[in-house]
């Protein structure tokens, strides 16, 4: 059995430096959290609110909280004094929340687009049309409290790794796309959040920037 500090490092070795690694502690306790703290570790992330705030809570102050799972409106309210990256928005009435939330805390709240490119069906997140019709609404251009910083995805699970490539490239080129649309000259649209413990390898060479890893460094949940 390795460490989670023996698997911190493999995963850090394999990284380019201009890679983020969001470490993702869902499920896992404070003891083990802090053993990639101690790493010098400061990007963690969750997937449910609830279990995100007691964690912000209890934790040292300086670490930044991503949230990458399905979020619903009403939880909102509970992360947005402090979240620093909202990873999972995939509808006009959660980013009308969180820019609502956000103003309430006096904070400009990051986010990301979450895109629906997997075959599953059951996976959360927007088609083209959808982005489009979002970025292109009066009510978008008036929110003062949001930040939109780029693009997430999960690819399709599968062993298939060609079709996970294929995933991924789908996604960037959806990214060139809203950003020549929307966001041209905007420099703080630069993030494509993909890959996962089994595919963030191939999504590092499609060229994500943001790669969320669980499993990988705390062990399989
Ligand atoms: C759990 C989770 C991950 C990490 O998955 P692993 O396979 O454990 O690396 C990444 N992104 C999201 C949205 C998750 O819910």
């Amino acid at each position: 059995m390795t460490t989670i500090k023996e698997n911190y490092n493999t995963i850090i070795r394999q990284l380019p430096g201009k890679v983020k690694l969001v470490a993702i502690s869902k499920t896992k306790t404070d003891e083990e959290i802090m053993e990639v703290y101690h790493c010098g570790h400061r990007i963690f992330g969750e997937s449910k609110a609830q279990e995100l705030v007691p964690k912000y809570e209890r934790l040292p102050k300086d670490i930044e909280w991503h949230m990458v799972g399905h979020l619903q409106s009403n939880k909102v309210k509970y992360i947005a004094p402090f979240v620093t990256l909202i990873h999972s928005v995939d509808s006009l009435k959660l980013l009308k929340t969180i820019n609502k939330e956000g103003k309430k805390n006096h904070r400009v709240i990051d986010c990301l687009l979450q895109m629906h490119i997997a075959e599953e069906e059951t996976k959360f997140g927007l088609d083209y049309e959808e982005i489009s019709q979002l970025l292109g609404s009066e009510e978008f251009k008036s929110m003062q409290n949001v930040r939109i910083r780029g693009l997430m995805c999960m690819a399709t699970f599968t062993d298939d790794t060609a079709q996970i490539r294929r995933e991924f490239k789908q996604l960037v080129e959806y990214f060139k796309k809203v950003k020549a649309r929307w966001f041209e000259n905007l420099d703080y649209f630069n993030e494509r959040s993909m890959g996962m413990s089994d595919d963030f390898l191939i999504a590092m060479e499609e060229g994500s920037t943001m790669v969320r890893v669980g499993s990988s460094i705390f062990g399989s949940r």
